[in-house]
């Protein structure tokens, strides 16, 4: 049988569907480490962590964040159930910007009634976003204020 020649991606999260797409490789944030898919991979389910996903198409790279979830991997195909996806694009930095000064504020509590676990995985989805909304073009704060001129001209 010919090996296949491209990858049908799907990024799904309970609530809605977020990438569809036929795209030439994928790199995966697995809870063992980040790992590669070619068309042709053999067959295998890997658990997600917090982490960046990207995909090509062509020269063309796409950014992902992800939290959490599990990814099936088929020669042909690939489909990541994610419990949270963002695109780059739509990620907020200023919602990700207060949610890591919350997290750090807590962190940085001497004692009380801090969760630190939690904090400190809320910091780490924080940071996994701004590094995923920097992978734009122009990326993060000005790449943002650049996709706000755009559309306000429409
Ligand atoms: P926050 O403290 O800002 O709510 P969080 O890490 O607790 O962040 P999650 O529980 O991971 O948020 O996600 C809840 C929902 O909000 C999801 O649908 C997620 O895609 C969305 N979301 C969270 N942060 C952002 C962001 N910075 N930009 C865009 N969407 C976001």
């Amino acid at each position: 049988m010919a090996l296949p020649t491209h990858i049908d991606l799907q990024v799904l999260t309970p609530d809605r569907g977020i990438i569809r797409d036929r795209v030439d490789e994928v790199e995966i944030p697995g809870s063992e480490g980040y790992f590669g898919v070619l068309p042709g991979h053999r067959p295998m389910l890997a658990s997600l962590t917090v982490g960046e996903l990207w995909y090509r198409k062509g020269e063309e790279k796409y950014y992902l964040a992800i939290t959490l979830g599990f990814a099936e991997v088929l020669p042909d195909r690939v489909t990541i159930l994610a419990r949270v996806a963002e695109r780059a694009e739509d990620i907020d930095i200023t919602r990700a910007e207060a949610a890591k000064r919350r997290a750090e504020e807590r962190l940085n509590k001497a004692q009380g009634d801090v969760d630190y676990e939690r904090a400190r995985v809320a910091l780490t989805r924080s940071l996994m976003r701004l590094q995923v909304s920097m992978r734009l073009p122009g990326g993060g704060r000005v790449g943002e204020l650049k996709r706000m001129r755009d559309a306000a001209r429409g």
